[in-house]
């Protein structure tokens, strides 16, 4: 099958002379649930502009399922749902009223797109809302409503610029069960974000870009095995004494309280060792947590050695 978005040799030069992206290659398969990641700047929003026909290229090719959209861009637009970042909607029109009049731009009828849409507004937990104007919803509702509108005409190809910023935590985990039935649906996800918990529970594969140029591209996996040691919180049932601390050194460990201690696990390490080593000072280990997020750790270390 075709890849949903091949990016070839990608060039944009605002008209102030900035160069936001300098040469992009990028391959998301069909199917796939693909996070672009990138500090503020980087590029993000200029390469989904230039993929929906909102900002035009300086350079390069951009096809989506195989369809070129410069050479034809009503098709290729028919493939993608876009969740823009601003909440670009009329506040005074109906919820229900925005989903169906989207239908329109793609030529869709009345009478298919309401019943759609009351199920895709059933879905995303708005039915209840539909005949609010959409000034009334909160902040997490509006957002779940634009993906209302981006699902509208069934595209196979969704495109999500930060689909969870300024979302609390609960709505936050909902969405992405949401997006993870599309996915399982067919539909390919690109997702940008700044939560990199979000990319590493969500994507399968992954690129990250910085000031035009993409600087890791691969699967999460390979990612995160750039990571040379992974830091872990150990919280223990007893009182851990200094001379059991000074026997883990191997591990680097160090003190967070008295019952707490940090290590850091390199590769070739094993977990049951640091353990097994406290267990024989009659110590148990009670539970253990990653300190920072995994991917956390490498994107801040690729970006850091890159500025
Ligand atoms: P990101 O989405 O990763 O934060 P952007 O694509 O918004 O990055 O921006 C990339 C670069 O292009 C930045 O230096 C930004 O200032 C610049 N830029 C974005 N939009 C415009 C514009 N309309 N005119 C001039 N420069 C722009």
């Amino acid at each position: 099958m075709k890849p949903a978005l091949s990016i070839q040799g990608l060039q944009k030069t605002y008209a102030n002379g900035t160069h936001a992206l300098s040469g992009v290659s990028l391959e998301i398969p069909a199917g796939d649930f693909f996070a672009l990641l990138g500090p503020n700047g980087a590029g993000k929003t200029t390469l989904i502009g230039v993929t929906t026909g909102l900002v035009t290229m300086t350079g390069g090719t951009v096809q989506v399922f195989g369809v070129d959209i410069q050479k034809e861009p009503e098709k290729a637009r028919e493939h993608i749902g876009l969740v823009p970042q601003e909440m670009n909607f009329n506040i005074f029109e109906k919820v229900i009223d925005i989903v169906v009049n989207q239908a329109g731009y793609y030529g869709i009828s009345r009478r298919v797109a309401l019943p759609r849409a009351e199920e895709l507004l059933k879905k995303l937990g708005l039915y209840e809302k539909r005949n609010e104007i959409s000034l009334r919803l909160s902040g997490g509702m509006k957002r779940r409503l634009l993906i209302a509108r981006a699902l509208i005409h069934e595209p196979r190809f969704l495109i999500l610029d930060e689909p969870t910023a300024g979302v609390d935590v609960e709505l936050r985990h909902g969405m992405w069960e949401f997006l993870k039935t599309l996915t399982a649906q067919g539909v390919t996800i690109l997702l940008t974000t700044h939560y990199l918990e979000e990319a590493e529970q969500l994507c399968n594969n992954i690129a990250i870009i910085q000031k035009g140029s993409i600087i890791a591209h691969g699967t999460m996996k390979e990612l995160l095995s750039k990571l040379q040691h992974e830091t872990l919180i150990l919280d223990c049932t007893a009182a851990i004494p200094d001379a059991v601390i000074s026997t883990l050194g191997m591990y680097n460990a160090r003190r967070v309280d008295e019952h707490t201690i940090e290590v850091d696990l390199a590769k070739e390490q094993r977990l049951s060792d640091v353990v097994l080593l406290l267990e024989r000072h009659t110590i148990a280990v009670v539970t253990i947590r990653n300190k920072s997020g995994r991917l956390e750790e490498v994107f801040l270390r690729l970006t850091d050695s890159k500025q």
